[in-house]
């Protein structure tokens, strides 16, 4: 395979959640470039990324819907497969972080990071796996986990978005076992911390401080650096990579 190839999105559809900005942005310009039309769901305005992809000559298309909600999604997933013939790449990047200390932590906080953070992935994925098994082509599904998933941040507390990537990397697991047989391969990528407005510069210094220091790489990383892994595991050059957690931390996790 040319190397062209290997990484090439010409003729596919890939739809992205949180695609308005930070990573899920990044991302979406990675797949536009490597010739993707690209459908974006996001609940904020879109019109900055939609006029990026348009300038690379792809199509794009803006949907507003909240990824929790499971009419929404069944009906944007429908107007998608109908606005564009095909969906071939799922990017389940929409989330929220919340650091709360446990025993401040509302019932409603839990349930809104575990929704946007996990159970969005789910109704995504099962409503996107119905179009791709239905039209028999295959294709290729990438969530976003976190090193959440696997290592508790310090200092600040967030069980919730910890327990909900947790069980991002487990559905994603599950998900590429189940689907292996329908040619749908289902990989989550992990970020350490990035630089976007979840993140912003004017996050807690002290924390940010404790960050770096506990980084290999001494700094955060942007959503450019993300959006690499997540084209890789779009691409044809993955056609083994399957139930993956792919981690961008700069070594954050190794320690
Ligand atoms: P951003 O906040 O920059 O972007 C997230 C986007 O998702 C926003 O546009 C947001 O819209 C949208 N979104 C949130 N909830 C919903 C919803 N219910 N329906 C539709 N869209 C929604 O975040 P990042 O780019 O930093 O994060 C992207 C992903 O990466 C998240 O899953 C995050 O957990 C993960 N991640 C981020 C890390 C980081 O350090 N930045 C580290 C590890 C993982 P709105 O503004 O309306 O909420």
């Amino acid at each position: 395979m040319e190397l062209e190839q290997m990484f090439s999105q010409k003729g596919k559809v890939a739809v992205i959640t949180g695609g308005a900005r930070g990573i899920g942005q990044a991302s979406t310009l990675a797949l536009a470039k490597a010739g993707a039309d690209i459908a974006i769901i996001d609940l904020i305005d879109m019109s900055e990324t939609v006029e990026q992809v348009e300038s690379l000559g792809r199509k794009c298309k803006a949907y507003t819907a909240d990824v929790t909600d499971e009419k929404q999604v069944n009906d944007t997933v429908h107007s998608i497969k109908k606005d564009f013939g095909q969906i071939n790449v799922l990017f389940n990047n929409a989330g929220i972080a919340l650091c709360r200390k446990c025993e401040e932590m509302t019932y409603e906080e839990w349930k809104r990071v575990i929704d946007i953070d996990l159970a969005s992935m789910f109704l995504m994925s099962r409503a996107v796996g119905r179009v791709m098994i239905a039209d028999g082509a295959g294709g290729s599904i990438v969530n976003t986990a976190s090193m959440s998933g696997m290592i508790v941040n310090y200092p600040q507390e967030q069980v919730a978005y910890n327990a909900a990537k947790a069980g991002v990397i487990q559905l994603t697991r599950s998900l590429a076992c189940e689907w292996a047989k329908h040619n749908i391969r289902v990989n989550s990528v992990s970020p350490g911390y990035i630089c976007t407005d979840m993140t912003p510069p004017t996050t807690n210094k002290a924390w940010q401080e404790i960050w770096y220091n506990m980084s290999p790489m001494k700094r955060m990383g942007v959503a450019e650096e993300i959006a690499g892994g997540v084209l890789y595991l779009a691409s044809p050059v993955a056609s083994f990579t399957n139930g993956a957690n792919l981690v961008i931390d700069g070594g954050y996790s190794c320690y």
